[in-house]
């Protein structure tokens, strides 16, 4: 038992260690990242459920390490955050974003696109201006942005960030709660602030239709969404089944693997720009 244990103590020791070994590398290559291209963009399709029209993207963030390769946003945003460069790589995304739409739109595909922004970057001052000038240096209509932000996020200071989200709205930006019904006191946000969308966890997408509750309260969402004038789409729709279930239950719009998986520029062009070639 006595080795065991010391085997146990150093296994934890072990992994610690290449736990702070990894996050230095990380740290390290990402205060460079930018200059180095090492991020780049992938874009998730949003469907409309009635029509299967594509209605918009979201915009995923991709970066590969040079030696760890490619790193999930889960783990290296936190980093970004943490050594205040959150605000710099938005600004990249937004920047890469709108030059992208502008590309689309030139090539016959007009569309929206959603972009995932930190509760830090609404503390920025500077932040609406950076936006502003952003989409006028690439000819883009805000109208066709759409900003993510989560409700974990917003539970700061929800005074404050109302003011920001209202300036945001005024300017055309269209503000979208994202992972809906995840965090806490979800019909507070409902109640108080200034949103365009929400978009339902996908916690609440993956049981149905087996899970009754989750059915219930799916329905529910939808409803008040729909009372509230509040557009509703579904994350993590994986099944036709699920998709179906979900038109059924009066939501429009959806995203998900069952449609697509995030893609690359070119890929989305392959899939969804139809020339007379063919
Ligand atoms: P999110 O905003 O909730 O993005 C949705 C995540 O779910 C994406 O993971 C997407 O690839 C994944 N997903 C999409 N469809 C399905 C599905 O049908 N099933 C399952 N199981 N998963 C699906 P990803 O790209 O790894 O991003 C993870 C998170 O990282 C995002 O969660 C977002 O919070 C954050 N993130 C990504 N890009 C950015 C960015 O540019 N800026 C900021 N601040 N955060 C970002
Ligand atoms: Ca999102
Ligand atoms: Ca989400
Ligand atoms: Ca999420």
């Amino acid at each position: 038992a006595k080795t065991e244990g010391r085997n146990k103590f150093y296994f934890y020791e072990k992994t610690l260690t290449e736990h702070m070994q990894r996050l230095i590398l990380l740290e390290n290559h990402l205060k460079q990242a930018l200059e180095q291209n090492a991020f780049h963009l992938v874009y998730q399709p949003q469907i409309e459920l009635a029509t299967g029209q594509l209605i918009g993207v979201e915009a995923l963030l991709r970066y590969t390490h040079p030696t760890l390769g490619a790193v999930s946003p889960i783990e290296f945003i936190p980093i970004c955050e943490r050594l205040n460069m959150i605000d710099e790589i938005t600004e990249w995304v937004l920047q890469e974003a709108a030059r992208q739409l502008k590309d689309w739109k030139e090539k016959g595909l007009h569309i929206r696109m959603a972009v995932n922004i930190s509760p830090l970057n609404l503390e920025n001052k500077t932040f609406i201006n950076k936006l502003i000038s952003i989409f006028e240096k690439n000819h883009c209509d805000l109208h066709d942005l759409e900003l993510e932000l989560t409700e974990t996020a917003l539970a700061k200071s929800i005074e404050e960030v109302s003011k920001v989200l209202e300036k945001l709205r005024e300017i055309g930006v269209r503000i979208a709660l994202d992972d809906f019904g995840s965090g806490y006191s979800s019909l507070v946000y409902f109640k108080d602030f200034p949103i365009d969308k929400i978009k339902v966890d996908r916690s609440f997408v993956k049981e149905i239709p087996k899970k009754e509750r989750d059915i219930a309260i799916l329905d529910s969402i939808i409803l008040l969404s729909k009372r509230l004038g509040i557009e509703v789409i579904c994350e993590g729709v994986e099944t036709e089944e699920q998709a179906s279930y979900l038109q059924m239950l009066g939501c429009e719009f959806a995203q998900g693997y069952y449609f697509s998986r995030p893609l690359t520029k070119k890929e989305l062009e392959n899939k969804y720009i139809t020339t007379n070639i063919k």
